[in-house]
């Protein structure tokens, strides 16, 4: 599952803070920190036009429920004679409490009006149930064990083996009705059988023993909305190595949330059209139907749906036969499938259509999406890159696709980026249709890397899946990481997993990573309300870093080797981490080496943070150095969530790569284990003006510290001749040196004086390092008196490269995926730092840009640095600027563009502007609730506007919470968001006080965001003064 990046564009520092396209881009490429941490993605609410179909709906439950009222009222009258009938009419024992059933099941309009038994006898068999129910709960009490439907997860009795699952999508109403029958493996024997279902409404439930003939007594079941369960007591114990079918008719909503089976609609030569698609992952299978909701419980799936034949549906299989009735209906019989867990099962219902192309081994790939969009031929770009990757994957794993066919499914509306279906994957258009003539770098980069994470999931997560949810990690590590690695097979030049995966991943998770209240990569999760909350940037980011030293200290082609061989063990079934930590010992193993790779790995995943290293080497007479390790924090100060933890106990065995390098050469690297706090090393070669080097190219996850002789040799090294040290450890040492000054570490100079080497550095990613470590250093510092000093100081540094590099030419945009993907991000950046910190000629250049604009009507700003030019001509010019950006925003229909056009508007120094945004910002008609997110976020980054958004926070925070406290992701991006650069001892009481009173749900954020404010403080405090006296000095040489 790819999540909805918050991708923080670089520092866009000060007066003006320019994002780049979060909802657009995927990848972390882009901005700084901030939580990508808050994974999970916005879940779009009710638009205007939902509200329309809301209100058809209600109107059409009320004439249902009149409707039924009739009918109840007949058959009320007509009671005595249905009574002398006996038996119920056809079908299975209704069950008391479930006809007219529980709170929880809401009953869909049109559906569940089976004709009733008479309501006296419901009300008594009601009271009836409800007294066995209650007698029932006394008694588990009395063995003081909690019932089996009130445990966190499903008792462990009964497996599924297989499901028959036949649906009928009604989309004239948006309601459908299903049946499922499973057929059940009993382990123990018991009364109950406990399944998940959830919002949907049981008509019927039957239990037969498989081959005799005759059911099994059901003498009561109910629906347990807390656990989200359906329970079924029956009247004796199903047996030991028997197998049972259970048959469940039920129905629901296809809902317009976006979850379980929901819809979503496009608009076509001027008609609406709707489609019904799901979203599984992790727990919403039991919305759509009955079923074992964990990821443990594999089992085979035949599905069959029924729809009207103007529609077409699709499944993770492809359809076997089609049987088409006079009334303009059909019904698609899906083949089955392999084994699997039920929340990679898949189904739509749309009008869609496709193209297709084959891969060299047969599989049949398809993208499906809006008819016109294919006609633009918009997804050709990837179902060419997919055909392709499926390629590659299959030769890297040496396990062929699975299945016959993939197809890519490309929506309006999805709440991720997009799914991992199997065989059925389900994209949001941005994420992967493209048009080459008008897409910018990032934009491909962004649509290329969720297709090959995706791709990477119908290995690890759908073939070979993770026990259960806390080691998500596993199949998102391995994804997120494969990102880096299948985009290099497609464009071998841009060195993605040796490069942009530092800035992207590695820098961006360390500052999670690196708070006192962070936790560990493997998280123990129960609650299937919980379970959102480990689709975190720590799974995601965390566990591709702690995979990438993996596989760098294993040595690539034995990692792959033991890939290879975990997937082939583990095909079709589960695994958990020691599986894999047991299968890559046993490669390792056979190339003669031997390292025990679970208990290095514990470490790890099992505590949270990461080590800094220390390494002095200046004292030494021998050539010994020593290496000592402690726990990385922000905050020194910051407390432990566990005491038993203290900061002392965290010990990490840390493959250290260490060279040591003078003016013209570095040595090859070697690799040291370091697993205690300190230790004592023999150096060869060290020579009176070497410096030492660690974590060679920044495969590690930890940070390194030397002495301060040690990093003066480096900054010389980097101002005489930085190409001696590769661009992986330039970009790491700026990261590292802002990083450990802000924490403390280090003197505030230092990381300062490394980046002055920059006018002469001509590689991207060291740059896109610089600028995303200063953009926390300028939200420290943008309301402070003496700010004007750093500015200038960045300014120095940016000058001369800029005048280097220039601005692009808007033709240039056609051919960027040609063009050097480097040079072009590099400009970029460049433009930005330049713009931000008010360098005169990039200002006059926006400006022009936007009045030229403005006057001729024509937009012929360059496509990369849009966003860059709004936001300074927004932050410089006067108001009829800020109205026309307005105005753009509303006409244009271009989602990327209409949202970068929203961002522009935050960076205004206008407080009243900023305020009237703000108000807009909650009225959905105007702004998308999920981009309202956004506003409130970025009017928080301008220095102009933070109290405002702080304030508004407080103000409307009972608001927000009501709309976003559902989507954990959503409303810890927004804590986060609002709060991270809060930096006053003033703001902080005001964040403490205001906690007391409104913490509701969101506990975790909430302290991450105390303890970012105390560290901002603290910053202030101790280190302000010192990094102004330097600047002062430095300035006036
Ligand atoms: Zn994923």
């Amino acid at each position: 599952m790819a999540l909805e990046e918050k991708r923080e564009k670089r520092p866009a520092v000060t007066p003006m803070m320019i994002e780049e396209d979060a909802a657009l881009r995927n990848g972390s490429r882009g901005l700084p920190p901030g939580p990508w941490a808050e994974a999970a993605g916005p879940r779009p609410r009710t638009t205007e036009r939902h509200i329309a179909v809301h209100k058809r709906l209600v109107l059409g439950f009320a004439v249902s429920i009149l409707a039924l009222l009739a009918v109840t009222m007949i058959a009320v009258l007509l009671s005595v004679r249905f009574e002398e009938c006996g038996a119920a009419a056809d079908g299975p024992p209704r069950a008391g409490g479930n006809g007219s059933l529980s709170g929880a099941a809401r009953q869909p309009p049109g559906a569940g009006q089976t004709p009733g038994r008479p309501e006296k006898e419901e009300e008594a068999r009601g009271r009836e149930a409800a007294a066995e129910e209650e007698e029932e709960e006394e008694e588990w009490q009395r063995r003081r064990e909690l019932p089996p439907w009130a445990r966190p997860r499903l008792p462990r009795h009964l497996r599924p083996l297989h499901y028959n699952l036949m649906l009928s999508a009604f989309m004239e109403n948006f309601t459908f009705s299903g049946e499922v029958n499973v057929q059940l493996e009993v382990r123990n024997a018991s009364r109950y059988i406990v399944l998940h279902a959830h919002r949907m409404h049981i008509e019927a439930v039957r239990v037969a023993e498989d081959k005799l003939a005759g059911g099994v007594r059901v003498a009561r079941s109910f629906l347990y909305p807390q656990t989200q369960v359906f329970v079924v007591v029956l009247n004796r114990s199903l047996e030991v190595q028997r197998s049972y079918n259970l048959k469940i008719l039920y129905n629901a909503l296809i809902e317009n949330e976006l979850l379980g089976f929901f819809r979503s609609s496009y608009v076509l030569h001027g008609e609406r059209r709707f489609l019904g698609v799901t979203q599984f992952s992790p727990t919403h299978a039991r919305k759509a139907f009955p079923c074992f909701d964990e990821p443990i419980y594999k089992a085979t799936f035949k599905i069959s749906i029924r729809h009207q034949a103007t529609y077409l549906s699709l499944s993770n299989m492809p359809v076997e036969t089609s049987v088409f009735e006079e009334d303009g209906w059909v019904t698609d019989h899906f083949s089955q499938t392999p084994l699997m867990s039920t929340y990679y099962l898949a189904w739509a219902v749309c009008n869609f259509t496709y193209r297709e192309t084959v891969t060299r081994s047969g599989v049949v790939v398809r993208l499906y999406a809006r008819p016109d969009a294919i006609r633009r031929g918009s997804g050709d770009y990837a179902l060419n890159i997919t055909r392709r990757l499926i390629e590659f994957y299959e030769d890297y794993f040496k396990v062929p696709y699975s299945l016959p066919k993939l197809d890519l499914l490309a929506v309006p509306k999805h709440p991720y980026a997009a799914m991992e279906n199997w065989g059925l994957s389900v994209f949001v258009e941005q994420r992967i249709l493209l048009d080459p003539s008008i897409s910018s770098i990032s934009y491909l980069l962004d649509v290329t890397m969720v297709i090959v994470h995706e791709l990477c999931h119908q290995w690890f997560g759908d073939l070979v899946t993770p026990v259960w949810w806390e080691d998500v990690w596993l199949k998102e590590g391995f994804a997120h990481y494969f990102e880096f690695v299948g985009t290099d097979y497609l464009y071998p030049g841009w060195n993605m997993e040796k490069q942009r995966f530092l800035t992207d991943v590695l820098h961006e998770v360390m500052l999670l990573d690196g708070l006192a209240s962070s936790h560990p990569v493997s998280q123990e999760v129960q609650q299937a309300t919980d379970i959102d909350r480990v689709f975190d940037w720590i799974a995601y980011k965390k566990g591709a870093a702690l995979i990438r030293m993996l596989a760098n200290f294993m040595g690539h082609s034995v990692f792959q080797m033991g890939l290879q061989d975990y997937l082939t063990i583990h095909k079709y079934g589960n695994a958990a981490r020691n599986d894999l930590w047991n299968t890559l010992s046993k490669a390792l193993k056979r190339v003669g080496k031997s390292v025990n790779i679970q208990e290095v790995m514990d470490q790890w995943t099992l505590q949270m943070g990461y080590p800094v290293i220390t390494i002095l080497g200046n004292e030494t007479t021998d050539n010994v150095i020593v290496i000592s390790q402690e726990r990385f924090v922000y905050d020194s100060d910051a407390k432990p969530k566990d005491p038993a933890l203290g900061d002392n106990s965290y010990l990490w065995q840390i493959p250290l790569t260490i060279a040591v390098g003078n003016t013209s050469h570095i040595s090859s690297e070697a690799i040291i284990w370091v697993s205690n706090k300190s230790e004592r090393h023999r150096i060869p070669a060290l020579e009176e003006a070497s410096w030492l080097l660690g974590n060679i190219n920044q495969t590690g996850y930890f940070r390194v510290n030397y002495d301060i002789r040690n990093w003066r040799l480096l900054i010389n090294q980097l101002t005489r001749n930085h190409k001696v040290i590769s661009v992986s450890n330039r970009a790491g040492l700026v990261d590292d040196a802002f990083n450990l000054a802000r924490a403390g570490y280090l003197p505030q100079n230092i990381p300062l004086e490394i980046i002055r080497y920059l006018s002469e550095e001509k590689d991207f990613l060291p740059w896109h390092a610089a600028s995303r470590a200063l953009y926390p250093l300028d939200k420290l510092l943008d309301r402070t008196e003496n700010y004007n000093i750093f500015n200038e100081y960045i300014l120095r540094q940016v000058a001369s490269m800029y005048l280097k590099l220039g601005w692009p030419t808007n033709n240039l945009n056609k051919s960027l995926v040609q063009a050097s993907y480097q040079h072009e991000e590099l400009r970029r950046e460049v433009i930005m730092l330049a713009c931000s910190f008010g360098n005169k000629h990039c200002h006059q250049q926006a400006a022009t840009l936007i009045s030229d604009w403005i006057s001729s009507n024509r937009n012929r700003i360059p496509l990369n640095v849009r966003d860059i030019v709004y936001c300074t001509g927004v932050s410089l010019m006067d108001e009829d600027v800020w109205e026309f950006i307005w105005m753009k925003f509303h006409s244009t229909t271009a989602v990327s563009e209409k949202k970068i056009l929203l961002e522009a508007l935050t960076c205004s120094d206008d407080r009243n502007l900023l305020n009237r945004l703000l108000n807009l910002s909650l009225n959905s008609e105007v702004v998308l609730d999920q981009d309202a997110i956004d506003v409130i976020i970025h009017v928080a980054r301008n220095p102009h506007g933070r109290d405002l958004a702080w304030k508004f926070f407080r103000e409307k925070w009972k608001i927000l919470n009501a709309r976003y406290g559902e989507a954990l992701f959503m409303n810890s991006k927004l804590i986060s968001g609002v709060t991270e650069f809060l930096n006053t001892e003033e703001e902080l009481r005001e964040l403490k006080n205001f906690i007391k009173s409104y913490e509701e749900g969101a506990a975790a954020s909430f302290s991450r965001a105390v303890e970012t404010v105390e560290a901002n403080v603290r910053w202030q405090r101790l280190y302000k003064e010192e990094l102004f006296q330097w600047l002062r000095k430095s300035l006036t040489h």
